[in-house]
């Protein structure tokens, strides 16, 4: 089936899936197809030919990459769009920018996953209407998006939220925690992979699991950073270890109890504060999309 309206194009490209889809230009999603990652070479050519099955050159107005980190998003940069240095085996230097410019002849925007599902949850899901916010992802690492003053934070580069120092949970001493570089960052106690590394798969542990509630004192930690710096109106909570459903409440009840009414009748509660993606495992994809639509 090829689309025979203007349309963009759009990829969530995460660390296992490239999720690609077409939207028409007023952002509905038309088609959808994902593309499992193995090497750039092959994972780039299977999206490409997705797109070339589905859009002509004539209909497809522009392209948006929502990507995973660390990737050069500085538009006035000779290697925009090329992912910078990364523990993934033969992803650095990869052009993600140049390779779809070229392949399917449409101006490419290249911006971070977190910022894509940030934008996509400002404009139609669960941080609609806020002039400010926040999308966290807590994954195989941490990362987030911050839009606040009509802005993404950290341009032309991007923030590294997933590496803030964390004041240790007391039962949590002995871990060293996983960060390469810092140990007990907050991704260093609070991913997936530093939860794994002390208790097993976090699926699979019983809601009543003490590494829970250390888990959520971590994040409220973050939460609370999010909230004394730079008092954003929306906290979105995503990520794979967010799907565990007891998660977000205790997070928001540790931030309540951290924050100690310290901003008196201008708190605002954990519960209004913090909340799961809307758009669930589209928003990346329709941050992608919106990324393209901006273009124009
Ligand atoms: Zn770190």
């Amino acid at each position: 089936m090829t689309i025979q309206s203007p349309c963009f194009a759009g990829i969530d490209a995460g660390g296992t899936t490239f999720k690609c889809g077409v939207s028409d230009v007023d952002g509905n999603l038309l088609n959808k197809h994902r593309v499992r990652v193995t090497t750039p070479e092959e994972t780039l050519s299977a999206c490409a030919e997705y797109f070339k099955s589905v859009t002509s050159k004539s209909n497809l107005k522009a392209m948006g990459i929502a990507s995973f980190g660390p990737i050069d998003i500085d538009r006035t940069s000779k290697t925009y769009g090329t992912i910078l240095a990364t523990p993934k085996p033969n992803w650095a230097g990869t052009d993600l920018r140049g390779f779809f410019s070229d392949a399917l002849a449409t101006e490419t925007i290249v911006d971070t996953d977190v910022n894509g599902a940030l934008l996509a949850e400002m404009t139609t899901g669960a941080a609609q209407g806020a002039s400010s916010a926040v999308y966290m992802t807590i994954g195989t690492g941490i990362g987030a998006g911050i839009y606040l003053n009509g802005h993404f934070a950290g341009q032309p580069t991007h923030p590294e939220f997933g590496h803030i120092p964390m004041n240790r949970h007391p039962d949590d001493t002995s871990f060293a925690g996983i960060c390469p570089f810092h140990g007990d960052c907050l991704e260093g106690l609070a991913s997936v992979t530093a939860l794994r590394a002390r208790w097993g798969e976090p699926k699979d542990l019983p809601p009543d699991h003490q590494g829970w509630v250390i888990a959520a004192d971590y994040l409220a930690q973050a939460c609370r950073v999010l909230t004394l710096t730079l008092r954003v109106e929306r906290i979105i909570l995503g990520g794979g270890l967010m799907l565990a459903p007891h998660l977000l409440d205790m997070v928001r009840s540790a931030y309540d109890r951290q924050m100690a009414n310290y901003l008196g009748d201008r708190t605002i509660a954990g519960r209004t504060l913090i909340d799961r993606p809307a758009l669930g495992d589209d928003a990346g994809l329709c941050g992608a999309l919106l990324l393209a639509s901006q273009h124009q």
